[in-house]
């Protein structure tokens, strides 16, 4: 029978397409599945991960670690790199042949070409960089009444749907919209790198995990085009998303971008370890590379300690830092935004204060 993206009864489980660079997993992988197992056990479904690459079965027991019922792998040597007439073509091959009622794409560079081209093919929906995810409408309530500023009392809502709820921040981070794909299936959404929690990894579960292989038909028409080569940019991205400890800077900075940036990574390396981020003023006025950029349209980070340096605190910038175990702010302006979200806030000005606290970060070390 023709596939039917209208036909939504037939759909069913959770699907998490996980993707590898150069046979490795990505981080992002780790998050979408524990996420996943999350939605469900809400469901009452099982939870799928579909990996395309080639000699990837190795891999695959590792996401079972993190919750995953069952991995498909799709290997042939046209999957080795990414492309988006094979993997869409792979992809959009099994969906209409299981037919899954949600698919989660991490919104990475990968995700965010794959999941539209996908969604269009299989006559769907999409919601892109998705920052929540919710089954259960109790959860989502819950949700709204913790994180929202809706008086959640005094509203009905149906309990029993079970649409995928997809939020996510709209209208330049100002509101937070929440999207439903109610007439077609599978329900689609990229979700942001760094946003979902990792669960803890159970060697068990990744034992108990059944790794199916599927057969892949490739042919030349599918293949249109082809990975030559890959030649990497020489310079060391910064890890973000990874890092414990964050020393970022923002406009604050201006008057000497050079020192406030020496400054911000004396301080970085004083606590071990740290790595320095930017704001996007920082970012477009090019005093940092756009992988430092912390906020909305940069990277989402939750590290241990973060520390803000003459940055203003915009909605924008919050957005992405806010969830930090710990945030201290340094900013002149003592009604600044960003001392709201603070644990600690120094006001003064960065340029004397940071060397205090280089001086006192060691010093602690020390004794
Ligand atoms: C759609 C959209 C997406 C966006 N995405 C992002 C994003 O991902 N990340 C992001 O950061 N922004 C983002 N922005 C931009 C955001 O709105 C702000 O413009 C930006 O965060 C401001 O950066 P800032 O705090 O460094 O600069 P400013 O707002 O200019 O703040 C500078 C701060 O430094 C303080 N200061 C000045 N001198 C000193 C000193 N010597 N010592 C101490 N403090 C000092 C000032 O009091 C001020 O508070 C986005 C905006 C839009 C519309």
């Amino acid at each position: 029978m023709a596939f039917n993206s209208a036909d939504i009864n037939s759909f069913q489980d959770i699907w998490v397409f996980c993707e590898q660079r150069e046979g490795k997993l990505v981080n992002t992988d780790f998050e979408l599945i524990s996420e996943g197992r999350k939605l469900a056990d809400e469901r009452g479904s099982k939870l799928v991960g579909i990996l395309l690459g080639h000699k990837v079965g190795e891999i695959a027991k590792e996401l079972g670690g993190y919750g995953a019922d069952k991995i498909i792998v799709c290997d042939h040597p046209d999957l080795k790199f990414y492309t988006t007439d094979a993997y869409a073509r792979v992809l959009c091959d099994a969906v209409m042949e299981e037919k899954p009622e949600v698919i989660l794409i991490g919104a990475t560079n990968i995700g965010r070409d794959l999941g539209p081209r996908c969604a269009a093919r299989l006559h769907t929906g999409l919601t892109a960089d998705c920052t929540h995810l919710d089954i259960d409408m109790k959860k989502y309530v819950d949700f709204l009444s913790t994180s929202s500023t809706l008086d959640v009392a005094s509203m009905s809502f149906p309990m029993a749907d079970t649409n995928l709820k997809m939020t996510r921040p709209a209208f330049g981070g100002h509101l937070m919209a929440t999207i439903i794909c109610p007439r077609f299936r599978p329900c689609m959404s990229t979700v942001r790198p760094g946003v979902m929690k990792k669960s803890e990894f159970s060697q068990a579960k990744a034992d108990a995990c059944e790794i199916e292989l599927r057969q892949v038909a490739l042919s030349k028409e599918d293949l249109k085009t082809k990975v030559v080569d890959i030649v990497k940019e020489a310079k060391k991205i910064v890890d973000l998303i990874g890092a414990e400890i964050i020393v970022s800077v923002g406009r604050g900075i201006s008057k000497d971008v050079e020192g406030g940036i020496a400054l911000a990574e004396k301080l970085a390396d004083a606590f071990g370890n740290g790595v320095v981020g930017g704001s996007r003023a920082v970012i477009d006025s090019g005093w940092l590379p756009a992988d430092h950029q912390v906020g909305q349209t940069g990277k989402t980070v939750h590290p241990k300690v973060y520390v803000a340096l003459g940055i203003s605190g915009a909605i924008q910038h919050k957005a992405g830092m806010q969830d930090s175990e710990l945030i201290i702010a340094v900013n002149k302006d003592e009604t600044a935004p960003i001392f709201d979200c603070a644990d600690y806030g120094i006001t003064g000005d960065l340029f004397q204060i940071v060397p205090m606290m280089i001086e006192a970060v060691i010093e602690g070390k020390n004794a």
